[in-house]
């Protein structure tokens, strides 16, 4: 359906204008520009396509085909979006593709769409099309409000027509996470900037696009290796901080302790008979116990406090600049809290009730604890000796 209207729109405006020499000339420099872009952000991209959420992807590509609808005729523009899908389909996944074709045209037709609905509004607006801003003020400074338009136009139309596309699809999906990736948009807004000023050099002066180029894949690099090291510090189960990373931010409050001279307690959980649920739930339901769990824990403690998952169903929490006669109060506190969990779930109508858990809690200062492993292993045994003492308890190391 959105296929159809993407040719129809793309070849109603191919109609528009003719294409001259200069045209191909201005299409070829974008077209080498977007080939070594995508060949220099592969390896990236190959893995970013993994790790995409539900919402709509963030195209960088459109650095190359937004600077065509400026420069060249619709037809050109039309084409640039159709070349730059074709070689990342082509470049970044040779072999293995994550997704399938048909998703990609769609893709691509959502692309068109945008593309047209920006060519409207460049056509109507701009005192020169296809072209760039003109130099004289004030149409100067009204073409780029209209280049401003029209890239709203194209990213609302693409945006939306994917979120829509997704909730027809399945309509279980909330709407919330698909704009989970709302955010990561502003990288779109950045891409339709820099074909704005890929543009303006293709007409005045091509060897600069080098620059673009540079700017254009060092910002990919930087926001995309950043999401991957926030995404790999949160355990994706729970939300908690993963194991990776929870370690490195208890080595630093252990630090600040020993340098403030407070106080730092860990607290080691472990749920009791977790197979059980896994046996009477399923391994869904139990993972929704996980995440009501962390959620509680979570909620219990104060925002500088941390906590991590340890493993399957074993999580850590940190707690700094405690006051170490109120451990024992706080470790209660939040097993109190998750024996009174009703959880729903996927598996039954009843939810999961009655969990207990049993903790294990050591702290810093103390007797033969004096780096993170000693307060680890510390909490672990107390953790033991609240298992063996019939558990659903706290114990505190040190006070056995
Ligand atoms: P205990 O009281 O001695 O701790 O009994 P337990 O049943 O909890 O025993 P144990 O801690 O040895 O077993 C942990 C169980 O947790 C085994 C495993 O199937 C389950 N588990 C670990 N990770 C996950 C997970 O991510 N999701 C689910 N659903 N279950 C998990
Ligand atoms: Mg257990
Ligand atoms: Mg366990």
């Amino acid at each position: 359906m959105i296929e159809a209207v993407a040719v129809i729109a793309s070849a109603g405006t191919a109609m528009l204008l003719p294409v001259s020499g200069a045209d191909w000339a201005r299409f070829g420099v974008l077209a080498v520009g977007a080939a070594i872009y995508i060949e220099l952000t592969r390896s990236i991209e190959r893995q970013r396509e993994f790790v995409a959420g539900a919402g709509p992807y963030v195209d960088t590509k459109s650095v190359w085909s937004f600077a065509a609808v400026l420069v060249c005729p619709p037809a050109l523009a039309t084409l640039m979006v159709v070349f730059t899908y074709a070689l990342a389909w082509f470049r970044i996944w040779p072999r293995r593709r994550p997704s399938p074709l048909y998703r990609w045209i769609f893709s691509a037709a959502t692309v068109l769409c945008g593309t047209q609905l920006a060519v409207a509004v460049l056509h109507l607006g701009m005192s020169h099309y296809p072209g760039i801003p003109s130099a004289q003020l004030p149409a100067g400074i009204i073409d780029v409000g209209i280049v401003a338009l029209a890239g709203l136009a194209r990213f609302a139309a693409n945006y939306g027509l994917v979120i829509v596309a997704a909730l027809m699809a399945s309509p279980d999906l909330k709407l919330a996470k698909l704009m989970e990736t709302f955010g990561e948009q502003s990288l779109e807004a950045a891409a339709l900037g820099l074909g704005l000023v890929a543009a303006t050099l293709v007409t005045l002066q091509p060897v600069v696009l080098v620059g673009v180029v540079i700017a254009l894949v060092a910002l990919h690099r930087c926001v995309l290796l950043a999401q991957f090291r926030q995404a790999a510090r949160i355990d994706a189960k729970t939300g908690l901080y993963a194991s990776g990373w929870w370690p490195q931010l208890a080595e630093r409050a252990l630090d600040r302790a020993k340098v403030r001279g407070t106080g730092l307690a860990v607290l080691m959980l472990d749920l009791d008979h977790f197979k059980d649920v896994n046996t009477n739930f399923g391994h869904l339901g139990g993972d929704e116990a996980l995440r009501a769990v962390a959620r509680e824990i979570a909620a219990e403690t104060r925002d500088y406090d941390m906590t991590g998952r340890f493993g399957g169903e074993e999580f850590i929490v940190f707690l700094p600049e405690v006051d170490t006669s109120e451990v024992h109060r706080i470790a209660e506190r939040i097993r109190r809290r998750i024996h009174g969990l009703a959880i729903p779930n996927g598996a039954s109508d009843e939810p999961i009730t009655g969990l207990t858990i049993s903790i294990g809690a050591a702290i810093y200062p103390d007797e033969g604890i004096a780096t993170l492993d000693d307060l680890i292993r510390a909490a672990d045994k107390a953790l033991l000796l609240a298992k063996d003492s019939g558990r659903n308890q706290t114990r505190i190391a040190n006070t056995f």
